[in-house]
């Protein structure tokens, strides 16, 4: 008998029958004789109708009511699962975070979590109850509000619950089977992962693979959570994400050989911005990034050209999400003059394509074979970057999803069928 954390997104709670069906599979696991405790997203895009709404009675809703009003939607979704279960004649029982002791920082919307203490989980399981807890959401000690995670935050709720109660096993359910060699929906010949590493998991996740958040894969790697990423859909494998000294059940030893691309991500979700004409003098870039930093904007690549030997000018790309393009190009024109700048241009039609592996630590020509492929399919290349097992570069948006198809064929990482995608956004 096993400790199972099982996490639903909201395309598997969608609607009645969803959670019905949800319902079956957590009896399922129950009657195997193991103990269940679930952690659930809100139902459908239910998180994206609150925030439409709070927009419509407050341009800048309040934080802390806007906590209040998004960790509703997982409330609904418990109780619907909860009862649900029970009348297939289990017992369960819903929790809040904070009933669930999802103890976190203050800050309303992106709040992270700094202890659980899941005394009443324990009770309940004790009392040989189906747990089931409301994810995405928690309490913070001082100012006694309810707080939110985050967008994603029930991947981080059910690896957290996995590590406070020594679960076996975190399963986080989504549309999909598992961790796919890139997203399914942009490449259809995408092959499913049987495991990977936590760290090359990190890297496609803070790339844009949406399958698992990055502060849940952190999280678990932190804390030894064994995670298995499964489909509602199906019954089958998914995939395991392992960390250092982790291995998958009765998984066979020459899987865990690394390879040299894991997996491509793809991100519409960036925008570039390029400052015009700086002077190449010591200074500018800290004066510029300092100043970005202080807006809030989150800056990701960065380019700097060399610098034109006529004017001793140069300029500088960087790429930020979208949302943080507004912010940050307010904060550099407010001191253009200071820092002696032409012009700011603004581009949010670029994509960013990411290739992933462990194995390019030890392995050369990995970047040719990515620069090759996109020569040949006439994709041109705006911006590099790299890290010890990432090649990463910035493509135009309309380019984005060509460049993932042939990038993925060159690394010979194509399957025979195509990848099944069964409901949803990819949540
Ligand atoms: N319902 C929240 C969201 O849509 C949390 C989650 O789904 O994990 O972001
Ligand atoms: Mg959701």
């Amino acid at each position: 008998m096993a400790l199972i954390v099982q996490k639903y997104g909201g395309s598997s709670v969608a609607d009645a029958e969803s959670i019905k069906r949800v319902a079956k599979r957590i009896v399922d696991t129950r009657r195997a004789g193991h103990d269940v405790v679930v952690a659930v997203s809100a139902m459908g895009d239910t998180t994206d109708e609150l925030l439409d709404l709070a927009g419509q009675v407050a341009p800048i809703p309040a934080p802390r009511e806007l906590d209040m009003l998004l960790s509703s939607g997982e409330r609904i979704s418990m109780a619907l699962l909860a009862m649900a279960i029970h009348s297939m004649g289990f017992e369960a029982r819903s929790f809040t975070g904070s009933q669930a002791g999802m103890i976190t920082t203050a800050d309303h919307g992106s709040a992270r979590i700094v202890d659980v203490t899941p005394i009443r989980l324990r009770e309940a399981l004790d009392e040989g109850a189906i747990v089931i807890v409301a994810g995405f959401q928690g309490f913070n000690r001082d100012t006694r509000d309810i707080t939110t995670l985050g967008r994603g935050g029930s991947d981080t709720t059910a690896v957290a619950l996995a590590a406070a109660l020594q679960a076996d096993v975190c399963e986080i359910y989504s549309d999909v089977d598992g961790i796919f060699t890139a997203d399914p929906r942009v490449v259809p010949k995408a092959r499913k992962l049987s495991v990977v590493g936590s760290e090359e998991m990190l890297e496609l996740a803070a790339n844009g693979a949406k399958v698992l958040y990055i502060r849940a894969v952190e999280y678990a790697r932190r804390h030894g959570v064994l995670i298995h990423a499964r489909s509602t859909f199906s019954s089958g494998e998914g995939t395991w994400v392992l960390g250092p000294g982790q291995t998958r059940p009765n998984g066979e030893e020459e899987e865990m050989e690394e390879p040299i691309v894991a997996g491509v991500a793809t991100d519409l979700g960036q925008a570039k911005i390029t400052i015009i004409g700086v002077p190449d003098v010591p200074g500018k870039a800290a004066e510029i990034f300092k100043i970005v930093a202080k807006s809030g904007a989150n800056v990701d690549m960065i380019v700097q050209n060399v610098s034109a030997a006529a004017t001793g000018r140069t300029d500088i790309s960087f790429t930020l999400p979208k949302g943080d393009a507004a912010i940050a190009l307010k904060a550099l024109s407010a001191d253009q003059s200071e820092i002696g700048f032409d012009n700011l241009v603004h581009d949010d039609q670029v994509g960013k394509l990411s290739v992933v592996g462990a194995g390019m630590r030890t392995h050369s020509g990995v970047s040719a074979t990515l620069f090759e492929a996109l020569s040949i399919a006439g994709i041109n290349i705006e911006m590099i970057s790299t890290s010890e097992i990432r090649i990463s570069v910035v493509v135009r948006g309309d380019d984005l999803a060509e460049a993932a198809r042939v990038v993925h064929t060159a690394y010979g990482l194509d399957g025979d069928i195509d990848a099944t995608v069964y409901a949803g956004t990819g949540r």
